[in-house]
């Protein structure tokens, strides 16, 4: 059911900032309206929103004329009509209303000023296809055109058109997004022409870069395990490529393991999906594939390390290890291969020992003494002390003095 202009003017004058932006939107030449998620939480009485604000006309010289009212700074894009502006706490993004045009299937789509009805046309999803005016008489009026309000009442994920998902795949993912944070579902007609994008081989259309941002805020909402059992179930890791095999379980502990560990708990869950491989030559497509996301490097090299070495470092921490042991085998592994191993089910107190206890250990001499003592540089040097640390960690050393005599007699040994 609708709301009363007044009671959508109410809601608006409690979001925090923004009565101190509406005096001065109303006296800009355009009109300006809340959009997109920003709505959809406005409506669901959200009490943290972030303000979206599309702009019939130049957004980012309104966000010059606001910022410089007010006493903040804004951040314009020119080229792309946007802009964000700062004032104190207060952050919001603006931007010119749009209709975009898509060259082909995947593909960024080219942008163009439009009115207000044709960037409501382009959006993702009926919930996320609403204004509410911020300026004018008409202030606090909710625009939808496309039924947002009763699917957002409903709890559908609704797309806007049937080529939706087609024009672009990363919607696939948006949706089961906004199921697992909103608690909504696909309405069945959208659940349908998701499963035939999907089996259409709509995804493959897509960059990498494109899957990664969507792939990762997916994998970042609190109820991922949630999404990604839903990526199951409309076939959409196999979509992603034929060996993820996405397990919801799996996902869950590895975001724990990410926890216990400091791992990162996103890129633990998609190291998670990507174990599933059953054949070499499967294993490096894979790994083609997550090299092809366009991660930075060393997430890039967590989430292949976890998915190569968590698999064996889980059955080899099976059998209890000495210290030493422990120590050689972990060293250097990063955080999201221990998060992965103790989802794989590696026993978690050799692992958080590790982390407490032996990965910051270290010797209280070091080859300075040794060199004093008259050994000379060379790579024997770094064995004795590599060795009188193992002896150090297994517990057969105390102190600095026997930590030295044992480096100095294996140094001489080794000579
Ligand atoms: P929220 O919906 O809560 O803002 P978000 O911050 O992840 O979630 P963004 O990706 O910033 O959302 O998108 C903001 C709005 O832009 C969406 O609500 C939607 O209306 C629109 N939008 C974003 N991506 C797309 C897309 N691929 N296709 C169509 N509309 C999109």
């Amino acid at each position: 059911m609708a709301l009363p202009v007044t009671d959508l003017r109410a809601r608006l004058a409690s979001l925090p900032g923004l009565e101190t932006l509406l005096p001065v939107l109303g006296e800009l030449a355009w009109p300006s309206y809340l959009v997109g998620g920003a709505v959809r939480d406005l409506l669901r009485g959200e009490r943290s929103i972030d303000l979206d604000i599309a702009v019939e006309g130049d957004a980012p010289a309104a966000a010059h004329a606001l910022a410089a009212r007010l006493g903040g700074t804004a951040l314009g894009h020119e080229r792309f009509g946007t802009a964000t502006i700062r004032v104190g706490s207060l952050t919001a993004d603006l931007a010119t209303t749009r209709r975009e045009v898509y060259d082909r299937p995947g593909a960024l789509p080219r942008v163009e000023p439009a009115p207000l009805h044709e960037d409501l046309g382009r959006r993702d999803f009926t919930v996320n296809a609403m204004a509410v005016a911020l300026t004018g008489e008409g202030l606090g009026t909710l625009h939808d055109p496309h039924g947002g309000r009763t699917d957002l009442d409903a709890g559908w994920i609704r797309v806007l058109h049937q080529a939706s998902f087609v024009d672009d795949p990363t919607r696939l993912l948006r949706a089961l997004r906004y199921e697992a944070r909103l608690g909504f579902a696909l309405h069945p007609d959208t659940e349908r022409l998701a499963r035939e994008a999907a089996a259409g081989g709509a995804l493959l259309t897509l960059s990498g870069d494109r899957i990664r941002v969507e792939l990762e805020a997916l994998l970042a909402e609190p109820d991922a395990p949630g999404a990604v059992a839903r990526l199951t179930q409309l076939g959409l890791d196999r979509a992603l490529h034929p060996a993820l095999a996405a397990d919801p379980q799996l996902v869950a502990s590895a975001q724990l393991g990410a926890l216990q560990t400091g791992a990162s708990p996103v890129l633990s869950a998609l190291a998670a999906l990507c174990i599933g491989a059953s054949s070499d030559g499967q294993r490096q497509d894979l790994e083609r594939w997550v090299a092809g996301l366009g991660l930075p490097a060393p997430a890039r090299e967590a989430v292949l390390s976890a998915t190569r070495r968590a698999p064996a470092l889980a059955d080899q921490l099976a059998s209890p290890l000495r210290p030493s042991e422990l120590h050689e085998s972990l060293t250097g592994e990063p955080a999201e291969t221990l998060a992965l191993a103790l989802a794989l089910g590696a026993p978690a107190e050799p692992i958080l020992h590790y982390l407490a206890a032996l990965r910051p250990a270290r010797l209280e001499i070091t080859g300075a003494d040794l060199v004093a003592a008259g050994i000379p540089e060379s790579p024997l040097l770094g064995r004795a002390l590599r060795e009188t640390l193992r002896l150090k960690l297994d517990g057969e050393l105390c102190g600095r003095e026997e930590e030295l005599r044992t480096a100095l007699s294996l140094a001489r040994e080794a000579r």
